[in-house]
């Protein structure tokens, strides 16, 4: 299974996507997380994608469309992998179809964790990590509402969107992750 996990800022993708990827058994392609590992390291694509992040703002797409290509055509990546941060624009998107197509892959499903402005606001304000500056937040949100939901449609439109609330325990929201697992599955079987 290849599936992209699309939400806001604050809205649980980090604990869906540790249960998801141990459901599937596929790799964890994490663009925040690959961003950080850079930052930390030094490397020449780190500090200059330290900047933008600083600022709430997207990384170029010339970071991370690199990024993320040598990662999907590591030998992990053959079965299928859980995508998490990318795409994160409808330029992305196509970036990442073509990539797949050059790869002989597909996306089998997009699963959107919705959650609300307000509850977004709340939970950074109870968690308090040390990249959630109350103004940046508000910031990386908007980006996302500006950049990232009109993703949503695109994959909407080829069927392979499931939207699912993501209010409620972590239990109760990953039961709703494996239902759209199940309809992705159902689908890439043709049924
Ligand atoms: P969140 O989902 O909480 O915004 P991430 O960990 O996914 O955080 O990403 C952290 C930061 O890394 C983003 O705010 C952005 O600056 C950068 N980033 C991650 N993925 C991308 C991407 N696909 N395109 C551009 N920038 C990205």
């Amino acid at each position: 299974m290849r599936i992209i996990l699309i939400g806001p800022p604050g809205a649980g993708k980090g604990t869906q996507s540790q249960r998801l990827v141990e459901l599937l058994g596929v790799p964890h392609l994490s663009t925040g997380e690959m961003l950080r590992a850079a930052v930390r390291a030094g490397t020449p694509e780190g500090v200059e994608a330290a900047t933008y992040m600083e600022q709430g703002h997207l990384v170029p797409d010339a970071i991370i469309v690199g990024m993320v290509r040598r990662r999907l055509q590591a030998p992990d990546c053959r079965g299928g992998c859980l995508l998490d941060g990318f795409p994160r624009t409808r330029h992305q998107a196509e970036i990442l179809d073509d990539l797949l197509e050059r790869l002989a892959m597909t996306v089998d499903g997009v699963i959107e964790l919705a959650v609300p402005r307000d509850e977004l606001i709340r939970r950074m304000l109870a968690r308090k990590r040390e990249d959630d500056d109350p103004e940046i937040f508000a910031k990386r949100i908007t980006s996302f509402e500006v950049q990232t939901a009109p993703l949503l449609d695109y994959y909407g439109q080829q069927g392979k969107l499931a939207s699912i609330d993501g209010l409620g325990t972590a239990d109760e929201i990953f039961e709703r992750v494996k239902e759209a697992v199940r309809r992705f599955e159902r689908s890439a079987r043709g049924l």
